[in-house]
């Protein structure tokens, strides 16, 4: 690996879904929401044209889709880890959700993200889905 490689690796446990960003994450969202706290997921966000996703031959990803159906989330079927979120809607009218996708950074070299600051997002709990029947009975947004 060149000096110059900033690229950050991420793979599940047996290595069959790997994913590769150009840098390390300007900070972890350790959300809070329902799902993201149940997979105790750690996201970093990047543009999906700088994400790099391999899959072994004959590895499965499975999804998972809730809510607004605005994403799904991906995990290796064969050993369960949730490796990333990518939108499944047209590009989002939110400016900051445009062509944005999250990698799971707890499949990441922790040594690699000593450094790099960790908040714990409860935005996604208190905000309101376009339909309350998809809403999970935990959510505390207001309808
Ligand atoms: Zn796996």
């Amino acid at each position: 690996m060149a000096a110059t490689d900033t690229s950050i690796r991420s793979s599940c446990h047996c290595g069959a879904i790997t994913v590769t960003v150009p840098r390390l994450p300007k900070f972890i969202n350790v959300c809070q929401c329902t799902i993201c706290r149940r997979y105790g997921a750690a996201w970093g966000y990047y543009p999906q044209n700088e994400v790099k996703i391999e899959t072994k031959p004959n590895a499965v990803t499975k999804q998972y889709i809730w809510g607004d159906r605005d994403l799904s989330f991906n995990f290796c079927d064969n050993c369960g880890c949730v490796c990333y979120w990518w939108p499944i809607r047209p590009p989002s009218t939110d400016e900051r959700k445009k062509n944005i996708m999250g990698i799971n950074t707890n499949n990441v070299n922790p040594e690699l993200l000593r450094f790099v600051d960790r908040k714990f997002g409860y935005s996604l709990l208190i905000s309101p889905l376009r339909s309350k029947d998809t809403a999970h009975p935990e959510d505390l947004a207001k309808y």
